[in-house]
């Protein structure tokens, strides 16, 4: 928890727009997943918040990580390779899934040296690790319902449980090993019982599989969607894992794996921006703030992960309902008509709480405008 004495401080020492990440947090939110779900290694996925300080620490209280892209695999690889290396472990295997379905062929000839595991959902995917990455281990892409999740991630992907088995065993076929099975749930996932569903779903490829044949899976990968706590609607974690590990314990025997991809879990809560009030007018009426970060920057979130993070004021009094704008000449870029905040003034500086996911993580430069500093707080 970052105060907002200290927040407005780090405005004034690194200037707006900011982004600080607080990794006290990030290592409570590690301690709480592992705590509540202690059968299950969680990958960090890379994409809710791609920083190597973060990848560090995270590695640090004993993380593995979800890639889908080479930068992404090159961020983990070059920021944990050195600590790996101490170790001494047979490490790649067991901390980096390289987990979007679809590969670049050029990406899975970089990726065959280091033997990853990789998943696939498809035929063809099949036909393009067979000749560009033997040497992989595989992991099916099960599609499975993401009711009532924030964001959608089964329309895309995922093989549908009729197919699943029939491509376990063309892998199999083709001289490569199937690991086990993955899904995602949706990210922001507050019905709790999608992943009851996704995990019954699995039980049923591995029975299946075991009934035909095939004998070799031994991880699953449940996936992400594990929700922050962003309003009080959101169900606690603790209930959550209740449920993931009766259903666990219920339906997969003490020597199968279990994998986890939390992206925004970790990142979310870590995360406060801090912008700076650069004009201000009325429109119809309301009072309008336009600020130095925006919809295509820090709030980019509101856009691409349908989040929506509240605009803060440090100053106390009166509030009215205000307008928050972005810095760019379009007229998307509005975080919010609806605000309530006290009389604010050119230079004065507000803040956001939770926006440390799917946030920096997809700023663009849109405009001429450059996206937030990082700045890491409690290392
Ligand atoms: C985005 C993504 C994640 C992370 O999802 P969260 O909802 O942020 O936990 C995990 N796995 C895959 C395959 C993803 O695409």
């Amino acid at each position: 928890m970052i105060s907002k004495a200290r927040l407005k401080q780090l405005a004034e020492k690194h200037g707006t727009p900011l982004l600080v990440v607080d990794h006290d947090e990030l290592r409570k939110n590690f301690r709480t997943f592992r705590r509540f779900l202690p059968r299950v290694q969680p990958y960090f996925a890379v994409k809710a918040g791609a920083d190597a300080a973060i990848v560090r620490t995270l590695y640090k209280e004993g993380a593995s990580f979800d890639v889908a892209s080479m930068p992404e695999f090159e961020l983990v690889y070059e920021n944990i390779k050195g600590m790996a290396a101490k170790k001494r472990q047979a490490w790649i295997w067991n901390k980096i899934i390289y987990a979007n379905p679809i590969k670049p062929v050029e990406t899975l000839e970089v990726l065959d040296e280091y033997k990853p595991l990789v998943t696939f959902d498809n035929f063809d995917e099949i036909e393009k690790i067979k000749k560009h990455a033997p040497h992989a281990g595989l992991c099916l892409r099960l599609k499975v319902p993401n009711t009532g999740a924030m964001v959608e991630l089964s329309s895309k992907f995922g093989a549908s449980p009729g197919e699943a088995v029939d491509l376990i065993l063309e892998a199999d076929r083709q001289g490569l090993v199937v690991e086990g099975v993955s899904f995602h749930v949706g990210s922001q996932t507050t019905n709790y019982t999608n992943y009851v569903e996704a995990l019954n779903l699995t039980a049923d490829i591995f029975r299946e599989a075991k009934s035909r044949g095939y004998d070799k899976m031994k991880l699953v990968d449940i996936g992400g969607g594990f929700p922050a706590p962003y309003d009080s609607s959101v169900r606690p974690f603790r209930e959550l894992a209740r449920i993931i590990n009766s259903e666990l314990k219920r339906l997969f025997p003490k020597h199968i794996e279990i994998l986890a991809e939390p992206g925004r879990f970790f990142v979310a809560t870590a995360g406060y921006s801090v912008a700076k009030i650069i004009g201000k007018a009325v429109r119809d009426g309301k009072p309008s703030y336009y600020i130095n970060d925006g919809v295509y920057h820090t709030y980019s979130g509101q856009i691409f992960d349908h989040a929506k993070y509240p605009v803060k004021a440090f100053k106390r009094g009166k509030t009215k309902l205000s307008a928050v704008f972005g810095p760019t000449c379009d007229a998307l870029d509005v975080i919010s008509m609806a605000e309530d905040l006290p009389a604010l003034n050119r230079d004065d500086f507000v803040y956001s709480e939770m926006i440390g996911a799917y946030t920096y993580a997809s700023a663009t430069t849109f405009n001429g405008f450059s996206p937030a500093k990082v700045v890491h707080v409690n290392l």
